[in-house]
Order: C-alpha cells, then sequence, then structure tokens
C-alpha cells in the first residue's frame, strides 16, 4: 500500500483501517451502479468510517485525501463530510488541495510509489477500459 510505504519513508504516523466492505457496498449500489449515485454512496462508507474512527481516537476534527483529487466530487464530498461529522460528533476539514495534484503525482513518481490507474471501485477499473454510453459499448483497447 502506497500510504503505508509512504508514512514509513517519511516517518508519518499513521492510524489505519484497511478494510474494504465490498459487501455492502454492492448492496447499497446494486441496483443503480453508476455514477454519481455509486459515489454519493462509496464517500459516505468511506467518510463515515474516517470520522468514526477520529471520534474513537480522540480526535476533533477529520479530513479525506479525496480532496486533493481533480475528478472528484467535492462539493459532494464537503457535503457528505459534514454530515457524518455531525453523526461522531467530530468535525469535517474541507481544503481543495486540486492546486498540488499534478506536484503530487510528480512526487509519488520520483518516490517510486504505485498510482492506480483506476478510482478505486471494480467499476471504475472497468471504465478504464470501456465507454458505458448505453447506446453503444466501445472498447478503448
Ligand atoms: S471508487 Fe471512485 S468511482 Fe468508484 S464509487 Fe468510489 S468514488 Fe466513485
Amino acid at each position: 500500500m502506497s500510504l503505508k510505504k509512504y508514512s514509513e519513508m517519511v516517518g508519518l504516523k499513521i492510524i489505519y483501517d484497511d478494510s474494504y466492505d465490498l459487501e455492502e457496498f454492492l448492496k447499497r449500489i446494486a441496483d443503480n451502479p453508476v455514477e454519481p449515485y455509486r459515489c454519493f454512496e462509496c464517500y459516505t462508507m468511506r467518510l463515515n468510517r474516517a470520522a468514526q474512527r477520529a471520534a474513537e481516537n480522540g480526535f476533533k476534527e477529520f479530513t479525506t485525501t479525496l480532496t486533493v483529487s481533480i475528478y472528484q466530487d467535492h462539493n459532494l464530498i464537503r457535503d457528505i463530510g459534514e454530515e457524518v461529522a455531525k453523526k461522531h460528533r467530530v468535525s469535517f476539514v474541507y481544503f481543495d488541495f486540486r492546486d498540488g495534484y499534478r506536484q503530487g503525482h510528480n512526487k509519488a513518481r520520483e518516490m517510486g510509489l504505485y498510482m492506480q490507474q483506476y478510482c478505486g471501485c471494480v467499476y471504475s477499473e472497468r471504465d478504464r477500459f470501456i465507454d458505458m454510453k448505453p447506446e453503444k459499448i466501445v472498447r478503448k483497447y
């Protein structure tokens, strides 16, 4: 995992929860596995877990690395972050890190860190290869 490797390289202490509740994710989106609906569910699951871990570990605030991405829906992330924060009595810190997106990629490349070519779920991996326009499914390779 790149984050683990990075934290070791720079001496950053991290509390990990690298579980991925695939079954729950699939259950939530099975009837409508398209964007932005599936991303809404995905953000909700991830941010809820982060807020929960923050609260359990005595932190008052939490945030997400999702906000460095130029491909993510920042408004949706902020809304969900604030919503789950209320539930766990912590605060969600939103900061738009998109200006550093390319710089981050260059740094990761320089450090020899793995960079995933898709967002994260099986659907995004599939979408790398095919254009999912309903009228025609075209393979890109
Ligand atoms: S991994 Fe990315 S594309 Fe897939 S549901 Fe989550 S945010 Fe959306």
